[in-house]
C-alpha cells in the first residue's frame, strides 16, 4: 500500500499564517497587543526547550510572551502567580508547561487559571465544558491532532479509533474530542490486556503512550491512519511511540515533523481566539452596562 505522510509542518504553516492575519486585525481594531504568559517550574531541560520553541513561534505571528522561569516554587506560590495573571489585563493567555515538579499539586494550579485565559485547556472547567460539547480551549496536542485530520479532510464520523494513552493532557482530551466528532473511541492504557487486538481492529490509531516505537508495524491493520503523538529521543534520533508504518498505513504523521509543530501552532490559534473573545466580552459588558444605565434614567 502507498502511504501518504500527514505533513505537520505544512499544517502548522497554514495555521500560523491564519493566526498572523488575525493578530494584525486585532491590533488594528483594538490598538492593543496580545500577550501569552508562560510558566516553567523547576529545571526540566525539555520543558525549557519547548517553551523556547513556543515563544519563538509567538514572535513569528506577532504575539508577545511574558516568561516566568521559577527554579523552585510551592503550590500556593504558583496559585498566587496565576491569580495575578488572571487579573492582569495585558495577559490574554496562560500556559503552564508540564510536567510540574512532583511537589506541586498540578491540577489544583491548572484549576485556578481563568477559563477565558486557559489556552492549553488544562483546567477541570475547560475539560468539563468540552465533555458537555460546549465551546472551550482544548489541550493543544489533541486539538492539534484534530487540526491535522481536518486539514487532510479525514472524516471521523463512525470511524473506530484507538487512543493509546490516557493522560490528562493528551489521551483523555483526545478521546473526548474524537467522541464529540462522532467517532467510536477505545482508550487503552498500561493495564489494557489486549492492546494488539484493539489496535488491529481500528481504522485510526493515536499513539500517545511515551514509549519509543512500542506499537509495532505488524499490529496495524492495512490502510490504518496512524497519528503518532510520541516524541522520544533515542540514540541521537527522534522517534515516535510507534514504528514507522510506511507500506501499511494509508496516512501517517512522521516523527519529527508531524504532531509536534501543529501542537505549537494550535497554542497560537487558541491564544488569538482567547484575545478576540476577551475583547468581545468587554464590549458586550459595556453595551449591557449602557442599557442598564439607560433603564435606570427612565
Ligand atoms: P504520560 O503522561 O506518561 O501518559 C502515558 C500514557 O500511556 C498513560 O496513560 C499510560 O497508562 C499509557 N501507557 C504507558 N505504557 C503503556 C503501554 N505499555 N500500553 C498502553 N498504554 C500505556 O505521557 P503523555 O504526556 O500523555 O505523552 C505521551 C507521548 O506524547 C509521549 O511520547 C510524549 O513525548 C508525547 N507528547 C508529545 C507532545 C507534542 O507536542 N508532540 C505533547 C505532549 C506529549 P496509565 O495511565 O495506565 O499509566
Amino acid at each position: 500500500m502507498r502511504s501518504t505522510i500527514l505533513d505537520g509542518k505544512l499544517v502548522a504553516k497554514e495555521i500560523e499564517n491564519n493566526v498572523r492575519e488575525r493578530v494584525y486585525d486585532y491590533e488594528d481594531n483594538y490598538d492593543d497587543s496580545i500577550t501569552l504568559a508562560t510558566i516553567i517550574v523547576g529545571d526540566n531541560k525539555a520543558s525549557k526547550t519547548y517553551v523556547k520553541m513556543k515563544s519563538k513561534a509567538c514572535r513569528r505571528v506577532g504575539i508577545r510572551t511574558r516568561e516566568y522561569s521559577l527554579p523552585e516554587f510551592t503550590t500556593e506560590g504558583l496559585i498566587t502567580l496565576i491569580q495575578m495573571l488572571n487579573e492582569d489585563p495585558e495577559i490574554n493567555g496562560i500556559l503552564i508547561q508540564h510536567p510540574l515538579p512532583k511537589t506541586i499539586d498540578e491540577q489544583k494550579c491548572f484549576d485556578v487559571i481563568a477559563t477565558e485565559k486557559d489556552v492549553d485547556g488544562l483546567s477541570s472547567h475547560s475539560f468539563g465544558k468540552m465533555s458537555f460539547k460546549e465551546e472551550s480551549f482544548g489541550a493543544a496536542t489533541p486539538k492539534g491532532i484534530i487540526n491535522i485530520l481536518d486539514f487532510y479532510n479525514i472524516k471521523l464520523e463512525g470511524k473506530k479509533v484507538c487512543v493509546v494513552g490516557r493522560s490528562q493532557i493528551l489521551g483523555k482530551p483526545m478521546a473526548l474530542m474524537l467522541l464529540n466528532r462522532d467517532a467510536t473511541v477505545t482508550v487503552c492504557h498500561s493495564k489494557t490486556k489486549n492492546l494488539k487486538d484493539e489496535i488491529k481492529s481500528s481504522d485510526i490509531v493515536i499513539a500517545a503512550l511515551g514509549k519509543p516505537e512500542y506499537i509495532k508495524k505488524d499490529w496495524l491493520k492495512e490502510g490504518v491512519i496512524l497519528i503518532d503523538a510520541g516524541y522520544n529521543y533515542v540514540n541521537g534520533k527522534s522517534v515516535g511511540d510507534a514504528e514507522n508504518p510506511e507500506g501499511i498505513a494509508s496516512f501517517y504523521t512522521p516523527v519529527p515533523g508531524g504532531v509536534g509543530p501543529v501542537t505549537i501552532a494550535t497554542l497560537l490559534e487558541n491564544t488569538i481566539t482567547a484575545a478576540e473573545k476577551q475583547k468581545e466580552l468587554i464590549q458586550t459588558k459595556e453595551i449591557k452596562g449602557k442599557q442598564y444605565i439607560k433603564g435606570e434614567v427612565k
